[in-house]
């Protein structure tokens, strides 16, 4: 389905309408609608059995005027560089509303992983780094895990950085081994985040998460997390997906067995089987209370979103839900915690990370999840404050707070020369 939602004309219609409500002027409008800098490689790499294959990869820079630019890397095969530049837009905003110093930016690399071997990634990631390192630095760009890339990939990155540098660059990625400059909690923050919104906004309505039916959309880092997480605060997971497809249970999944048995399992957890098999489609429309789409972008859509049942969205993916779907939504009543608010669990423990690494002074766990669960609940007051003042949805609220902080930015700063 996301083939045929075009994420790019998605983010610039989103800004469209914050800057609309911010009465933003016409120029610095279209400062923020373009990405400040795209870099677009091409570069071989020998596979295991010899041959020469190009890739085609993508770093992309939306707007560094509150910081050094900060977002992931996504190995992917539908990546492309409109889809890096609306992802690094959308994390110019996100790390804007959540208060984090840094811009927005966003890499790939077109590949599908499950194809190559580990040693053939490595190469991969350490001659994209090398292609791309121009752009790279602590105090330029920071890149971090994304879909397809993990704590290894970024090890890599560091590693390959550090080499051509001459020394140990600690601070040029973020999402590392945590033995490696990793920050405790980072593998499980996105998923963390997700958790603490959906209780904030829950409480919003007038529900109780520990009382709701959950589904999740996506069982990699983040949805397993977040199904893990809801579960542990006494929520029923009923449903829940990963790249196969879907399994529905009105009674409950048992979260913590599935994410031991069957993640990374070739069959998936559809080889579990005390439970209705659906598509990952059908499962966004079976009954629940709470849905967390944390797959990829444009999976609630205006084809679908009027048969979608829960009363809260949280999402966990970015951009997931498109516009037309957000105004279905706004109609029929549901709350829609947007990604920008929702998944940014993930940047704020890599700013930790980055702290850390920085000063060489590393926390506690429990010292990281308290910060962080204070800087989202934070940010999600302000946000629904902004909600309520302006009439408007969750998403545009966070916008408005986001596309309004780095505005008065790119205006204090003054445009050069
Ligand atoms: N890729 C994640 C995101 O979309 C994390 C980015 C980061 O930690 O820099 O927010």
């Amino acid at each position: 389905m996301s083939e045929h939602v075009d994420v790019l004309t998605m983010a610039r219609e989103q800004l469209a309408i914050a800057a609309r409500y911010l009465d933003l002027d016409e120029g610095l409008h279209s400062v923020l609608a373009h990405p400040m800098r795209k870099l677009v490689v091409n570069f071989p790499v020998v596979l295991d059995n010899g041959a020469v294959q190009v890739f085609e990869g993508y770093r992309v820079q939306h707007n560094s005027s509150r910081g050094p630019t900060k977002g992931g890397i996504r190995y992917h095969p539908s990546v492309d560089v409109d889809e890096t530049t609306a992802l690094a837009m959308w994390m110019t905003w996100k790390c804007a509303v959540v208060g984090l110093p840094y811009g927005g930016a966003k890499g790939g690399v077109k590949i599908d992983t499950k194809l190559y071997s580990r040693r053939e990634i490595e190469k991969l990631t350490r001659r994209f780094v090398t292609e791309i390192n121009m752009v790279l630095g602590e105090w330029r760009d920071i890149p971090a895990p994304d879909i397809g890339t993990n704590a290894q990939v970024m090890a890599w990155i560091m590693d390959t950085f550090s080499m051509q540098a001459g020394y140990t660059v600690n601070g040029v990625v973020t999402g590392k081994p945590v033995d490696l400059g990793g920050s405790k909690g980072r593998v499980e923050a996105t998923g963390r985040g997700v958790t603490v919104m959906a209780q904030q906004a829950a409480k919003t309505i007038g529900m109780d998460l520990s009382k709701s039916k959950v589904i999740v959309q996506g069982f990699g880092n983040v949805g397993s997390v977040a199904a893990r997480l809801c579960e542990e605060h006494g929520a029923t997971v009923v449903g829940l997906s990963d790249a196969i497809g879907g399994i529905y249970n009105e009674n409950g999944l048992p979260v913590s067995e599935l994410v031991h048995r069957y993640s990374g399992r070739e069959g998936g957890i559809r080889e579990y089987k005390d439970a209705q098999q659906v598509s990952n489609k059908e499962l966004l429309e079976m009954p629940c209370d709470v849905l967390i789409p944390a797959a990829i972008s444009g999976q609630v859509t205006k084809e679908n979103a009027d048969k979608v049942k829960a009363k809260l969205i949280v999402e966990g993916a970015n951009g997931p839900c498109t516009p037309d779907a957000d105004r279905i939504f706004a109609d029929k009543g549901t709350l829609v915690v947007p990604d920008i608010l929702a998944n940014a669990g993930g940047v704020i423990v890599s700013y930790f990370e980055w702290v850390q690494g920085l000063q060489s002074f590393f926390w506690e766990e429990n010292e990281v999840n308290d910060k962080l669960e204070r800087i989202m609940t934070t940010a999600f007051q302000e946000v629904e404050a902004t909600m309520r003042a302006h009439k408007t949805d969750m998403r545009n609220a966070a916008l408005i707070i986001g596309v309004k902080r780095v505005a008065d930015a790119t205006v204090k700063r003054g445009i050069f020369p």
